[in-house]
């Protein structure tokens, strides 16, 4: 029975990646119904809000959506509708893959690394107000339930894949009540959960600095919110970009996939965007409901397409001179 996705085209290049990626789907013979949805700033314009009720209601009922990328406005304006989803669905882990891919050359081989980011709360609870003129608090929110699930989740995810090692990135020499409470749950859940996994800890900034250094010591990365939102973009940094970095959001019943990347408006429209990175979180979303098989011919053709190299069958941001189409129908026809 096919299953029925929400599918929100989102702002910028969503549109086109969403398209592109749709292409491949139905070339791979993914078994899916699409439920189309506004949110962001499109459906403010047509329907005045950003997260319309029947978006949220759909969502609701499916469990299940795939994402584009949705523009939030810097320094003023509405909220972030994308922690509005996170939040609203209680989509408690961000789990975004990095791995070093065929025929893209970067500094680093073998990069084989999962970002698992908290993303219901911390610096990104979108807290902040003016004490006085020219004085703004910001508040980070960090609850025991919060640290808890995420490092369950972390060592339960380590287990089920057979990975080695979680490596905890944090600042509780300076935040030692947050952090401290983050770092005492991880230590927890480690004697609970993680039998046989490795456990490390290490203060963010010695981290990121040991990522560019040597990013093959890491395997999987734990992270609260905000951290887990830079870290995320330096490690597909280290792999070729935004491009070719996927990532699920999921809660204990609804999932939402989506790439790392954000609208890119310095590219929107102009037909050049890589779709690889939405795609690669369509395979996500597929092997989710088990439907493993078209998943795969698509993880084949990409990795066809990406290691044969042709500029004309490849995006600008990984060396090539194909449009966001051109690219999507390289991998049709791999399938
Ligand atoms: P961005 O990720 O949109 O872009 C950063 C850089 O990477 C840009 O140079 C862009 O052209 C490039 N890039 C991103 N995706 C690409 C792709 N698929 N193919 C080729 N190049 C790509 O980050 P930004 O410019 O800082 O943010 C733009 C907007 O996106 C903001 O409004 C931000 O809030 C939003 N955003 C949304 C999400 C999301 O929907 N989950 C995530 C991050 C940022």
């Amino acid at each position: 029975m096919a299953h029925t996705v929400c599918l929100i085209p989102g702002d910028g290049i969503g549109p086109a990646i969403t398209e592109a990626t749709k292409l491949v789907l139905a070339a791979a013979g993914a078994d899916l119904e699409w439920v189309e949805l506004p949110a962001g700033a499109a459906a403010a314009e047509q329907y005045g809000d950003v997260l319309p009720q029947q978006t949220i209601e759909a969502i609701g009922h499916h469990r299940l959506a795939l994402k584009g990328p949705l523009t939030t406005p810097i320094g003023k304006g509405y909220g972030s509708v994308n922690v509005r989803l996170r939040k609203t669905f209680n989509l408690y882990v961000a789990v975004r893959p990095v791995r070093s891919m065929p025929g893209i050359r970067t500094r680093y081989q073998n990069v084989e690394l999962v970002v698992l980011r908290e993303n219901t709360e911390g610096l990104y609870s979108g807290l902040e107000h003016q004490i006085v003129p020219g004085v703004i608090e910001t508040l980070r929110i960090t609850t025991r339930e919060g640290c808890e699930r995420i490092a369950r989740f972390a060592f339960e995810y380590a287990r089920q894949r057979g990975r080695r090692k979680v490596t905890l990135f944090h600042k509780a020499n300076i935040m030692k009540m947050a952090d401290g409470l983050f770092i005492e749950c991880a230590r927890r859940m480690h004697r609970q959960h993680g039998a046989g996994v490795e456990y490390q800890e290490l203060i963010i900034d010695n981290g990121c600095m040991q990522l560019v250094r040597d990013p093959g010591q890491f395997d999987l990365l734990l992270l609260e919110n905000f951290n887990g939102d830079v870290v995320s973009d330096l490690c597909a940094g280290l792999v070729g970009g935004l491009g070719v970095v996927p990532g699920a959001n999921l809660g204990e019943d609804c999932a939402i996939f989506e790439a790392v990347h954000g609208s890119a408006p310095d590219i929107a429209g102009r037909g050049i965007a890589n779709p690889l990175a939405l795609i690669m979180s369509a395979v996500m979303m597929l092997n989710h409901l088990g439907q493993t098989a078209p998943a795969e011919r698509i993880k084949a053709a990409y990795d066809a397409v990406l290691g044969e190299g042709k500029p004309e069958e490849l995006t600008r941001d990984i060396g090539g001179t194909a449009t966001t189409m051109q690219f999507a129908e390289a991998l049709a026809r791999r399938i």
